[in-house]
């Protein structure tokens, strides 16, 4: 069997798409430009990357982009001050602030002081709790893409068995609460889990979060089963240089599986993707607007 290819290059690009005919709408009709403050402390290389593609795919959808880069030495009272003066922004709906912060900067205490309302990260304890009980959250970016993936993959996620590995605040988490939420029936993973082999097994959906390159190895698949990537890990290239991998073996697994995300071009893109959709829907909430179609959950 040869897995059925989720492409998250393409999905991701046609909801960026949607989310400038949002952008297009918001300001025609309303004179209203969602804006993305997006915040960096220190000069940590792959935030830089980061920073930069997200500011440009924000400008490319139409709305404005705040960049702030502030240097390694910043204190948490300036940190918090300019968070204060972000949310006190009419023209700034979404606020990022990029993860991992330097050390001595405590990030919940960081993240805890975006008004919940604008944190299109959704990592805000308020965001968090929201989601849990099932209300309406701002929900991490990452996951929502995941999740995206499998309802257009699927229809219903109902009584499907999803196992989660890795249990971050960030992707984990986030990912079974999403699929809790659409009535799979759902394990989470992690370093201490006995049998993991035996657990992926029993899945219908797996979705690795782990942070070790090509750990899955497709005898761990069921047959049929829809992998979900999320990792980016970098290896090295049979050329002498480097390439980009995920969790999962990929072509060990794309063997048995029904559907998989390759890496790059699955869960990345739809990050992104899902930030600019988060704000779109942090500015239609703001503005008490009715909330676009199709860009959260
Ligand atoms: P974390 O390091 O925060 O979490 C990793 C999780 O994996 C932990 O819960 C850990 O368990 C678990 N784990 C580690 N080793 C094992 C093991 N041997 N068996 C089972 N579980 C294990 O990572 P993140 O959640 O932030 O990221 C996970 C991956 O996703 C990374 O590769 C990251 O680069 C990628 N990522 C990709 C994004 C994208 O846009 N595509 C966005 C965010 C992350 P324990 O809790 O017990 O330590």
């Amino acid at each position: 069997m040869t897995a059925h290819i989720l492409d998250g290059k393409a999905f991701a690009a046609k909801l960026r798409t949607q989310v400038a005919t949002h952008v297009a709408r918001l300001k025609a009709d309303h004179g209203i430009v969602p804006g993305l403050a997006v915040v960096l402390v220190g000069d940590d290389p792959a935030s830089q990357v980061y920073v930069r593609s997200k500011g440009k795919m924000t400008v490319e959808v139409g709305m404005q982009s705040f960049e702030h880069r502030l240097p390694d030495t910043t204190s948490e009272a300036d940190l918090l001050a300019l968070i204060a003066q972000l949310n006190a922004d009419p023209a700034v709906h979404g606020i990022l602030v990029q993860l991992p912060l330097p050390a001595g900067l405590n990030s919940d205490l960081v993240i805890n002081t975006i008004d919940p309302a604008k944190d299109v990260d959704g990592f805000h304890i308020s965001n968090v709790g929201l989601l849990g009980t099932g209300q309406k959250a701002m929900v991490p970016c990452t996951p929502l893409g995941c999740l995206m993936l499998l309802r257009d993959h699927h229809g219903s996620l109902a009584g499907k068995h999803a196992v989660v590995i890795g249990r971050s605040n960030i992707v984990g988490k986030p990912m079974a609460q999403l699929l809790l939420g659409d009535s799979c029936t759902v394990t989470i993973a992690h370093s201490r889990t006995a049998d993991l082999a035996g657990l992926v097994r029993q899945a219908d959906i797996v979705v690795a979060a782990v942070g070790r390159a090509q750990m899955v190895p497709g005898a761990w698949i069921k047959p049929g089963a829809t992998v979900i990537d999320v990792g980016i890990n970098r290896i090295a290239g049979d050329d002498g240089g480097t390439r980009l991998v995920g969790d999962v073996d990929f072509d060990s697994c794309a063997t048995v599986a029904g559907a998989i995300t390759p890496v790059p071009g699955g869960v990345g893109p739809m990050t992104i993707a899902c930030l600019l959709a988060n704000t779109v829907t942090a500015c239609s909430r703001a503005n008490g607007l009715a909330e676009p179609e199709g860009l959260t959950v």
